[in-house]
């Protein structure tokens, strides 16, 4: 089995047990029919994960995505069909649970970026660090949810502190995986390209400010590309470390991990040679489409 199978394996089983554990929730509000049907699938693909080449790579992780959809509009369109908008926010089952979040797969291969990132960089940082982050933050909510629940808040500093550095590293790390592709690179186009012309003045101007930003972060952080819903502008941001946000209400839409441990091994301390190649990687397709989506925020503008 390939390391890649092995860590979609790895992620199926995260999957099913978080499936188990919520299923008695889940059992209230979806025919249990239908999902008996979904978990026999879901099974039956990590089985086939473990047979010798029944599966490349990329089919692995496209019929692993293909499932964990099914199985979350399966939720989706049963409680709107069956629920009032109050009822569903109280079923917490389609939130990720407290202490319940897991490493999303790889949507690639470890190699798959290369020449501009390398195998042994992406599998140290997506299996080693981006776990860590995982683990903290579940520790994090496990330990701020005792803290609520026994009324003892005299660590709640450090573990919102320990929320906030893992949370915001397992969510930047989920955005940065899927910003990044083999296929990757050149400009975006329609409307996130228009945005960007409006915004920056034009792709050259705008590429050359977010890579000036990626290069002057002070230590280590984040350039980021934000959405402000309340400007209704595009915008760059650094953001040193990433517990430390620079700045509120704005959604992350292109990231770019200028830690050491995303280059150094490949790139030494050639952070901008680094930086410069990244955008070879650049899936601007995803990119578009978070863009799309965070646009439909409005606040009123002041
Ligand atoms: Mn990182």
């Amino acid at each position: 089995m390939s390391e890649y199978i092995a860590s979609i394996k790895k992620w199926c089983e995260e999957v099913l047990k978080n499936y188990d554990e919520s299923i008695n929730t889940l059992r209230d509000n979806v025919s249990t029919e239908k999902l008996d049907e979904w978990k026999e699938r879901f099974i039956q693909f990590k089985e086939e994960l473990s047979v010798e080449e029944s599966l490349q790579d990329q089919d692995a992780y496209n019929r692993g995505s293909e499932l964990y959809e099914q199985l979350q509009s399966l939720l989706e369109n049963d409680s709107e069909s069956n629920h009032t908008a109050d009822e569903r926010a109280e079923h917490s089952w389609e939130t990720v649970p407290i202490g319940g979040h897991t490493l999303p797969p790889l949507p690639y291969r470890y190699d798959a970026l290369e020449p501009y990132i390398d195998e042994e960089i992406m599998r140290l940082h997506h299996d080693k660090h981006h776990q860590s982050y995982v683990d903290g933050l579940n520790k994090a909510e496990l330990e701020i949810q005792k803290a609520r629940s026994s009324n003892d808040f005299d660590l709640i500093k450090h573990w919102e502190r320990e929320a906030a550095f893992h949370g915001a590293g397992h969510y930047l790390h989920t955005i940065f995986w899927y910003i990044m592709s083999p296929n990757g690179g050149g400009q975006p186009s329609g409307d996130l390209m228009r945005e960007i012309n409006r915004s920056f003045g034009s792709f050259d101007q705008f590429k050359k400010h977010f890579s000036e930003a990626a290069k002057n972060v002070e230590a280590v952080g984040w350039a980021i590309l934000v959405w402000s819903p309340r400007s209704r502008r595009l915008e760059i941001l650094q953001a040193e470390k990433h517990q430390n946000l620079s700045q509120w209400d704005v959604v992350p839409l292109l990231v770019l991990d200028v830690w050491e441990h995303a280059y150094y091994l490949q790139y030494k301390n050639e952070r901008d040679k680094y930086v410069d190649n990244w955008w070879e990687v650049v899936n601007w397709p995803e990119v578009g489409r978070r863009y799309q989506q965070a646009k439909q925020l409005r606040w009123k503008a002041f």
